[in-house]
């Protein structure tokens, strides 16, 4: 496997970032480098500026309008994107168009691919359910055939961003014969349809990403299934493994070890900044350390999948995404100290500016830690994901 860095890849880092950090719109900059919380429009408007210059979709193949590049050149753009305090990529992007892409039918290409890149239709995934969240084939949202269309009725849960959402690419039960993944099925389903409910949860910082989906006697056109009636697994499967290398995500964390050295750099213990102060440096040079390892984990997965990881290294890549994740925010804590505690969730959550207790810099890092200790949820537990690379062990090797 050729991982080497041409010259042409190292002119290719350079333009991004140059291109990148000048389109950036300033005030959007502003919110990201505080931790702050996107509105829609916000993600609305810089996927709209990427898509003008074709980057919207940076893992999607060329013939269906993305760039072409290589997993080093999409790495390249990602970090581009979060050194310039850009938004972070929407993930749903790199769902639903390749599930589309390599499942659905033309008319649904047509249809749904051209709304992805500038989110003119925003998506939600509505997988999990109130008692089907690891054990997702146990789900029961029961979608039964009526002529040319499917009636739905149920429950789905920690849906994010259905408030916001056009569509919800969706699991439903279309059989209960056989194994519980075999009566599965993979619906689009437009959220203006009479029947579908839609109610806020909102997460410990107090921000509203979350709902429930409630679906009653939803219909549902039947050239809206993906694949097959009862093929749904194979397509949610595939998915998922996206979903997982997606929460591999090193941008975030990058970004998150950039905001504590800023923090770092304004405080003080010991009668040095923090970021002279040998425990932390020895702290962050660690986790530094180690995110390159991840990074170089990445590239080496995505190279030998031709840019996607399968299972179950998708699974390793997404504990050691957690991991790296939730060590950082717990850094970030640390930080911050006692100050880290005030907290203006006006502020945080994008709904007013102005001056946040103790100043932006540190408002919001107890939210921001609070918030990823998701990271080992979603998307599929880590005990979950530990279970899947002890499977695929055993089926290679054998259990003793
Ligand atoms: C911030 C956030 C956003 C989300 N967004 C979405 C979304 O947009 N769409 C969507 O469909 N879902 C979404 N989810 C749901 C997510 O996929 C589920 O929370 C996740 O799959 C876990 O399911 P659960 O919450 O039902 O927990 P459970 O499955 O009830 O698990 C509870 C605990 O038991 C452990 N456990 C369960 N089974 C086993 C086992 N067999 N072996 C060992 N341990 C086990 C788990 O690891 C966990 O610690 C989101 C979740 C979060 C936190």
């Amino acid at each position: 496997m050729e991982l080497g860095w041409s010259t042409s890849d190292l002119e290719f880092r350079e333009m991004i970032r140059a291109e990148i950090s000048a389109l950036v719109p300033a005030d959007i900059r502003t919110r990201v480098e505080n931790i702050q919380h996107l509105k829609k429009e916000d993600y609305q408007r810089w996927q709209t500026i990427l898509a003008e210059r074709n980057w919207a979709t940076p893992a999607w193949p060329p013939e269906y309008g993305g760039p072409g590049w290589s997993p080093l050149r999409r790495i390249f753009f990602e970090e581009a994107c979060f050194l310039a305090g850009a938004p972070r990529p929407i993930p749903h992007i790199n769902m639903i168009g390749p599930v589309l892409q390599a499942f659905g039918t033309e008319a649904q290409k047509e249809r749904f691919l051209p709304g992805i890149p500038s989110l003119t239709e925003w998506w939600c995934q509505g997988y999990s359910e109130p008692s089907s969240g690891s054990d997702l084939a146990s789900l029961r949202t029961a979608a039964v055939r009526d002529g040319d269309h499917y009636i739905v009725n149920g429950q789905k849960t920690w849906t994010s961003w259905a408030h916001w959402a056009d569509y919800m690419f969706c699991l439903v039960r279309t059989s209960d014969a056989g194994r519980p993944q075999e009566g599965i099925t993979f619906l689009l389903i437009d959220m203006s349809t009479p029947g579908v409910t839609v109610r806020p949860i909102y997460s410990l910082d107090g921000a509203h990403d979350l709902n429930d989906v409630f679906l009653q006697d939803v219909r549902v056109p039947v050239e809206n299934v993906v694949l097959r009636e009862n093929e749904g697994w194979t397509v949610a499967k595939y998915l998922l493994n996206a979903e997982r290398t997606e929460i591999a995500g090193l941008g975030q964390t990058k970004r998150l070890l950039q905001y504590a050295e800023r923090l770092a750099a304004g405080q003080r213990r010991d009668g040095v900044t923090l970021a002279d102060h040998p425990e932390f440096r020895s702290r962050l040079a660690r986790i530094r350390i180690d995110l390159k390892a991840h990074e170089w984990t990445v590239m080496r997965v995505m190279a030998a999948g031709h840019g996607d990881a399968s299972a179950p290294s998708a699974s390793v890549l997404k504990i050691c995404g957690t991991d790296l994740l939730e060590r950082t925010s717990d850094l970030l804590m640390d930080l911050g100290g006692p100050a880290a505690l005030a907290y203006d969730p006006a502020v945080h959550l994008g709904r007013a500016n102005g001056a946040a207790p103790y100043g932006h810099a540190l408002n919001g890092t107890a939210a921001t830690y609070l918030e990823f200790r998701k990271a080992g949820i979603i998307g599929g537990t880590t005990e979950i994901q530990k279970t899947l690379i002890y499977k695929d062990a055993a089926a290679r090797w054998g259990t003793s």
